[in-house]
């Protein structure tokens, strides 16, 4: 039998120790924790709609309108008005033909790579991908193959001697822990002349980022009618709820429906969260200035981190890392930042490589440009007060 106490200790020992803390009172900004009031720079609500009292509102009348349970899964009868209203309206927002909603990310990851590969098949995906993709590639039972970071060259030389049967290339759009945004011209044109499907996870795009909040497409100018490209957006992100879509051809979503076993054998999320997200995704659609004042954001703090020579890294999104080195250095930052008043956390490995521990500051349109000023000065203070030199590559 394993020693769990005895394997616990050695991660404490490691400084990779990972435990929750507990939020009383809404997402936003200002945060209540064990009766502390935190200024919080770590959350994904990067509209700060999960709060927004129009959100609250749709929640409430949904629960009035289908109570709470969905009561089934989508093919028994758990599939409501309000999911079929929500999944055509994203895939609108998408400019797709359709979109199926799942309940999280995670699950529509899952969903989507195991119903398109098998082992016959190959699964290429950035070496820095969410640990859903990678998770999705090994339980479809096809070959992970991983490239560098970005690097369309090693994966061309990947798919050059590829001798599957079939092909599926797996990306983020914008990366979680370093903020930085996929090729996705020229892995679009890899997928081409390899005939692979692109399955481009959206999590931390949608919303943010395209004039329109459109993501990565959006973002690149790509035309909406791209048939191998498969995108995945998650709702508990820039959305302010919960749960994920896949949005594709109509023959990729009834395959789906048909084969989608995260899909199939779970129970639908509550009607009310769809009906919720359909009020969100007006929000996100009508109201831009959002958009624009966390562009703005995070412009005024690279700037103002620079001038700092805080260890920035290079994203133009709303993920903005500090990068630090080891996870004591990391972790004492993010303690630090604590007793000042201020949550970042503090990502450590294996989420992001060895020695490449990192304070992970995210912005938000709910933030204002005073908040960044002040975490930036107990970055600074904090920094200088330390006993550990931090590492800079
Ligand atoms: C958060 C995230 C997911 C998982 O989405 P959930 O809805 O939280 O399960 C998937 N992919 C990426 C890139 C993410 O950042």
């Amino acid at each position: 039998m394993r020693d769990l106490a005895g394997a616990l200790a050695q991660r404490r020992k490691q400084h990779l120790y990972r435990h929750r803390r507990t939020i009383d009172g809404p997402q936003g900004p200002h945060l209540q924790s064990n009766g502390q009031a935190l200024l919080s720079f770590c959350s994904n609500d990067y509209l700060g709609l999960a709060s927004h009292p129009r959100l609250i509102e749709a929640m409430q009348q949904g629960v009035s309108l289908y109570g709470v349970g969905s009561g089934a899964s989508h093919l028994v009868c758990g599939h409501s008005k309000a999911h079929h209203d929500l999944e055509q309206a994203l895939a609108d927002f998408c400019g797709q033909p359709r979109a199926l909603l799942f309940s999280n990310g995670y699950m529509a990851n899952l969903g989507v790579i195991t119903a398109l590969a098998d082992r016959h098949d190959g699964i290429f995906q950035d070496k820095l991908n969410h640990a859903s993709l990678i998770d999705a590639a090994q339980l479809s039972g096809g070959t992970l193959r991983r490239f560098p970071h970005l690097n369309t060259d090693a994966l061309k030389q990947q798919l050059d001697v590829s001798k599957y049967h079939d092909s599926i290339i797996a990306t983020d759009g914008v990366f979680s822990m370093d903020g930085d945004i996929a090729p996705l011209p020229q892995l679009l044109q890899l997928a081409n002349t390899s005939d692979s499907w692109l399955v481009i996870d959206e999590a931390h795009a949608l919303g943010t980022l395209g004039i329109h909040g459109r993501g990565c497409r959006e973002y690149f100018g790509l035309p909406d009618k791209i048939d191998r490209l498969i995108t995945v957006g998650t709702l508990g992100k820039a959305f302010g709820t919960s749960g994920a879509f896949v949005a594709g051809s109509a023959d990729l979503i009834e395959t789906l429906i048909q084969l989608s076993r995260t899909y199939i054998y779970t129970t639908a999320p509550p009607p009310a969260i769809a009906h919720a997200t359909l009020a969100s995704l007006r929000l996100i659609e009508n109201e831009d200035w959002r958009r624009i004042h966390l562009t703005n954001l995070i412009q005024y703090f690279r700037h103002q981190a620079q001038q700092a020579s805080l260890p920035l890294m290079d994203s133009e999104t709303a993920i903005q890392p500090l990068l630090l080195g080891s996870s004591e250095c990391a972790l004492n930052l993010s303690e630090q930042l604590i007793d000042k008043g201020f949550l970042v956390s503090a990502i450590r490995p294996p989420t992001v490589p060895q020695g490449q521990a990192r304070l992970r500051i995210t912005l938000s349109a709910a933030h204002q440009e005073e908040q960044i000023d002040q975490l930036i000065h107990a970055i600074v203070s904090s920094l200088n007060s330390s006993p550990l030199k931090r590492i800079t590559t």
